[in-house]
């Protein structure tokens, strides 16, 4: 049977891109994501619908003024502004938001040219044939420090080790279809680390890969200190194992104390302490061990308050026999 899927029509494609003091950068970008958007409208891959939605994440340079005179001069630009600077991820959920009752489907991208437009028409192709998450994956990591390789390298093994799922050497360069915003919209979540939670959606997905260019102009608005910020902000909001591990290590150090303790009394009747010691050595060991375990105890509890405060939806249905869109009411 063929699947309802399968059938897609060319959709009406949102570029959401969030800008941040990007004066430098719009003026070049911009003429060249429209182009883009021209080019896929050419081979009749997107709708002529499709728009282009600039979020100025509150810039404090001539971002939002140069945002209005290109929505002015070209009705395919729009945008959208921020009441104050919220971070990037932030940025595109607003753009996703906004755009998900207008779009079939919103690719998200750096507005500063860095993501390679080319795989834009891989996405929409990968879209076409049925994929609801397309997964932007960089091709290589040349241009990257060897700082910045190790550490975004070590931080993907990580998660991974933490049983969080990433998709590895993926950031927020992605298309995902309306019904995938349709279900981000019940993730209530204020820690938000977007690319840890598609893969938690599901509905069908595949990856791209691309290279990662130069930024057009300006600089980067990720410095270590907020590079680190994300990489806590994903490992926190995706996993608590970390408080898993407390547990584990109150009961290791539990087990030694044990032997501490035995040690220690061994050592009395061998008659080979000075007064006091079998019996401080007693009370440090005991009284450790049970206020790792306990912290242990506290952190399991804490983890799955932690988790039910999040109030992520326990179940989504991607499809309905009879290609019924909703279930009854
Ligand atoms: N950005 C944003 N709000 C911020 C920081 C960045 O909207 O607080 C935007 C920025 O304009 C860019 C994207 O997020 O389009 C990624 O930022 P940037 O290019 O500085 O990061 P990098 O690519 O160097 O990691
Ligand atoms: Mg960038």
């Amino acid at each position: 049977m063929e699947n309802r899927r399968d059938k897609r029509k060319s959709p009406v494609l949102y570029l959401v891109l969030p800008c941040y003091n990007e004066e430098a950068v719009l003026p070049v970008s911009i003429p060249m994501f429209l182009e883009k958007l021209e080019e896929m409208l050419f081979h009749g891959k997107i709708d002529q619908e499709s728009r282009i939605l600039l979020v100025d994440d509150g810039s404090r340079d001539r971002t939002w003024e140069l945002i209005c005179q290109m929505a002015e001069k070209d009705c395919r630009c729009i945008g959208i502004r921020q009441s104050r600077n919220r971070g990037h991820q932030n940025a595109i959920l607003a753009g996703m938001m906004e755009a998900r009752k207008l779009a079939d489907a919103v690719i998200t991208a750096d507005c500063d040219g860095q993501d390679d437009m080319a795989a834009m028409e891989e996405m929409v192709d990968a879209y076409l044939d049925g994929c609801d998450i397309v997964y932007g994956v960089r091709r290589s990591r040349e241009l990257d420090t060897g700082f910045k390789r190790m550490t975004a390298e070590g931080f993907y093994r990580l998660m991974k080790l933490l049983g969080a799922e990433t998709v590895y050497n993926h950031a927020d360069y992605r298309l995902v279809s309306r019904q995938v915003l349709e279900e981000l919209e019940h993730y209530q979540e204020v820690n938000l680390y977007l690319r840890g939670l598609f893969p938690l959606i599901g509905f069908k997905s595949t990856t791209v890969l691309y290279d990662r260019k130069a930024r057009i102009a300006g600089e980067t608005h990720y410095p270590l200190r907020k590079m680190i910020g994300l990489a806590i902000d994903g490992i926190t909001s995706l996993s608590v194992k970390p408080l898993h591990l407390i547990a584990g290590f109150g009961l290791g150090v539990s087990l030694l104390s044990m032997l501490g303790i035995i040690w220690s009394v061994y050592e009395y009747f061998r008659n080979a302490t000075i007064p006091g010691w079998s019996s401080t050595i007693c009370i440090i060991c005991f009284l450790s061990g049970v206020q790792l375990i306990s912290i242990g105890i506290l952190g399991e509890y804490l983890g799955k308050t932690y988790m039910e405060v999040k109030k992520r939806p326990r179940y989504i249905i991607s499809e309905r026999t009879g290609g019924k869109e909703e279930g009854p009411v």
